[in-house]
């Protein structure tokens, strides 16, 4: 027997439709790319977006179509989004971090037949154009007087082009269960994934988001997404907020410590979430200026793991750490770290322990851990195992791909190693690839690196496996020092002797001076682990030393003209 109640279907235009009805005149703050800050409110992007999403029917884009965005957390790129998906199209946020090749390749997969961006991406969509054959039109996110002159396709300024239409319109139905967003993995091995988000999944997960345990969003609090709208759904955010009425603060392209902490205190933020970059960023601002944090309570950090000595230093400013973890295929939140009655009674060191794991699933989220055979592993916070996930917003495939994700219960495994507690508490020890293999143990790569930027002159750490006749793999040190500081590797060394297993102890040390990390900002431990490969076999003898392979393959890489190299990846120049 079915219930007896409306059928209320779950999709993105009715969260617009409620901040606009019940939260009107609550601001929406941007740092705008043309460098002023502009002030909105819900009513206004209401009104906008339906503008966009009538404009898109003139221009005969029909539902399930592709409309890519390339732009910074900004009120335009948030009212195109709402503009997009109410006129039933999807949604396609690209990354433009990314490597250009990668973008052309996401842009003609993803088939899109308008790409909307910032005028900052403008000579990147140029240098481009001619492989985005599916693109039918240019829209740049600005008005007419900031356009510059460009040979993109037909391109108009986007305050013209919403200005052709009255925005008395109303939102195209779609079916719940129909895609709304689409964004691409990053794809460090491989061509990247398009995970195709659903109205009903993205709404389902917004809501969760919103809880005291985890986002905490009420009308009153004031949320600033450091983390991008073209990042997994800027973590639920552009949904989450307008669906509590929180006030949003959107930094554009300007993240940097000074920056944010501008936006942090003039707009009175009461919450914030980024990754730990963004926030190391951030400290090191706060700790030259000796700068106050006056209204914050809660920050997010997320995507990567938190450093240590990062939880602690916010913490110590009476800023409450959620430590999160999720990916693009879970929409993205797969876990934030609140804390629960059980564990109410930490302190101290033993709270910061607590803080360092990646916390525990929200409702809608369901987890597992399993060995490499699929037998499902106990929940003692000690044991390693694959972490499986399934939920109301977790991918059940890859847009246009034909390959099975999920295993015969229906969960997709995250290609994360992970331990759970008893308390339900979800510590991520390694990505499956990266996890060491020694003598039949594991040993976690990240827990060693947490622990060696935790040594006061160590400014970032990686930790790989080499290959070693005997056990099979042993963990070496990849360090960068901080600023004016000289790394000693038997210092660093004796600073990890009490911390961890005799055997967990990295057999080698080097210093560099950069690491590579990914398009995403993530540390590229392909790139490092090729790079000790040259080590090994072009510098040969004892002396062989990654520093010096990296500083050839640097070289090499400069005479090609290639940029990959660029310790921050390639967006970072474009900021
Ligand atoms: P990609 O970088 O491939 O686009 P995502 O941005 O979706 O993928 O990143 C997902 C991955 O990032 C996770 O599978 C996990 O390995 C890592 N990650 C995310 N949050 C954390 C965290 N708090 N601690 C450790 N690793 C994390």
């Amino acid at each position: 027997m079915l219930g007896l109640m409306q059928h209320w279907p779950l999709v993105i235009s009715r969260i617009i439709d409620y901040a606009a009805c019940q939260h009107a005149s609550r601001e929406v703050v941007t740092r705008s790319v043309e460098g002023s800050i502009v002030r909105s409110d819900y009513a206004a992007i209401r009104a906008r977006a339906l503008k966009v999403a009538q404009r898109l029917v003139r221009a005969g884009i029909a539902p399930g179509d592709r409309v890519a965005t390339l732009a910074w957390n900004s009120a335009r790129h948030l009212e195109a989004w709402y503009g997009i998906a109410g006129a039933g199209a999807i949604y396609h946020t690209v990354n433009p971090r990314l490597f250009p090749e990668q973008i052309a390749w996401i842009v003609t997969h993803a088939a899109d037949r308008l790409l909307l961006a910032d005028v900052t991406f403008v000579p990147l969509l140029e240098s481009l154009a001619d492989k985005l054959a599916t693109v039918e039109r240019y829209v740049i996110l600005t008005d007419r007087a900031h356009v510059p002159d460009t040979r993109l396709r037909d391109a108009i300024a986007y305050e013209d082009w919403i200005d052709e239409v009255d925005g008395d319109f109303a939102w195209v139905g779609v079916d719940e269960r129909a895609a709304a967003g689409l964004c691409y993995t990053s794809g460090t091995t491989g061509d990247p994934k398009g995970v195709l988000y659903s109205h009903r999944s993205n709404v389902l997960h917004s809501m969760a988001m919103c809880a005291p345990d985890a986002l905490g969003l009420a009308s009153r609090s004031v949320i600033l997404p450091v983390v991008p709208l073209f990042h997994a759904n800027s973590w639920s955010i552009a949904f989450s907020a307008p669906m509590t009425g929180a006030k949003l603060v959107l930094p554009g392209a300007q993240l940097d410590g000074a920056s944010i902490y501008e936006l942090l205190e003039s707009e009175q933020v009461t919450c914030t979430a980024g990754v730990p970059t963004v926030w190391a960023m951030l400290l090191q601002y706060l700790q030259k200026e000796q700068q106050p944090l006056t209204s914050l309570r809660r920050l997010v950090v997320g995507g990567a793991a938190a450093p240590r000595s990062m939880i602690e230093a916010f913490e110590a400013r009476g800023i409450e750490v959620f430590h999160a973890w999720g990916m693009t295929e879970m929409s993205p939140v797969g876990s934030i770290g609140s804390i629960k009655p059980s564990v109410a009674h930490l302190r101290g060191e033993a709270l910061i322990d607590l803080k360092c794991k990646q916390g525990f699933a929200p409702f809608t989220v369901e987890m597992k851990i399993t060995d490499d055979a699929g037998r499902r592993l106990p929940w003692d916070g000690k044991t390693f195992g694959r972490l499986k996930v399934a939920g109301a917003a977790v991918a059940s495939a890859y847009f246009r791909a034909d390959a099975g994700i999920l295993d015969d219960e229906g969960y997709f495994d995250t290609g994360d190693v992970a331990t759970i507690d008893a308390h339900g508490y979800m510590q991520i020890t390694d990505r499956a690839k990266d996890v060491i293999k020694s003598g039949g143990e594991w040993i976690s790569s990240v827990a060693l690196e947490n622990l060696a930027v935790g040594h006061p002159d160590v400014a970032e750490a990686a930790v790989i496996g080499v290959p070693h006749p005997k056990w099979g793999e042993r963990p070496l040190l990849v360090v960068v020092a901080k600023e004016g500081r000289e790394i000693e590797p038997r210092s660093l060394i004796e600073h990890l002797r009490p911390k961890v297993a005799s055997w967990w102890l990295p057999d080698a040390v080097e210093v560099v001076a950069a690491l590579p990390h990914t398009a995403t900002g993530k540390l590229d431990k392909v790139k490092l682990r090729a790079l000790a490969r040259l080590a090994a076999r072009d510098l040969d003898g004892d002396g062989a030393r990654i520093a010096e392979a990296w500083h050839v393959d640097r070289m090499r890489a400069g005479a090609a003209g290639n940029d990959d190299l660029n310790v921050f990846g390639p967006g970072r120049d474009r900021q």
